[in-house]
């Protein structure tokens, strides 16, 4: 099997190797620099895996800005047995992207990264128009979360929510999507980004 980054032949160097196949190379793994971290929103949990910096970015820009779609698998390669188990009955609510951006990448970015969940995703959230929240100001970005709207009242009483995002920069993405989902009275709301940036260590 060979490694989805660097396409070097992968070794077996663990019982993880062994027991999880994981699809990219220990090399690879180390340069990614995993470490976990719970930010807070609200008082709620955000799980976070990898600081957002030098790998991190170039592997992201090839995914998303270069569409290179094969590298889905690499961002929760060594994470994704144990979330698999954590969240098997939850519904998993991705932050939206702007659809004109999705459908230029042809692929959406953020559920193609959590699919290895195996769970039904829930497009209740939607992105009305298209801004860089690391461009604006504070209140500038408080305003712009609001393009953030549901499209979608599904019953979720009796269901548990994972919202997922790919990166946690202000965090007002986040709180946003969760106040919308909130309002529907889930049974319980989680909340994964994959990584965040060290504006919020
Ligand atoms: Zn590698």
């Amino acid at each position: 099997m060979r490694c989805l980054i660097c396409f070097e032949q992968i070794l077996i160097t663990g019982i993880h190797t062994l027991l999880f196949h994981p699809p990219i190379c220990h090399r690879c793994f180390l340069k990614m620099n995993r470490t976990p971290k719970k930010i807070f929103i609200d008082g709620i949990p955000i799980q976070t895996f990898y600081p957002y910096e030098d790998f991190m970015i170039s592997l992201v820009y090839q995914y998303k800005g270069c569409r290179d779609f094969a590298l889905a698998p690499v961002f929760f390669a060594y994470d994704a047995f144990y979330l698999k188990i954590k969240y098997r009955d939850y519904w998993i609510v991705p932050v939206p992207s702007y659809k004109k951006s999705e459908e230029e990448r042809g692929f959406s970015h953020v559920k193609e990264m959590y699919r290895f969940l195996n769970r039904p995703f829930l497009d209740c959230l939607q992105k009305k128009e298209n801004f860089k929240q690391a461009n604006l100001s504070k209140e500038k970005r408080k305003e712009s979360v609001k393009n953030i709207q549901r499209c979608l009242d599904p019953p979720l009483q009796n269901k548990k929510i994972l919202i997922v995002d790919d990166i946690i920069t202000t965090g007002s993405t986040l709180q946003r999507c969760l106040h919308l989902m909130k309002d529907l009275k889930p049974k319980k709301i989680d909340i994964v980004a994959m990584a965040y940036t060290l504006s919020n260590s």
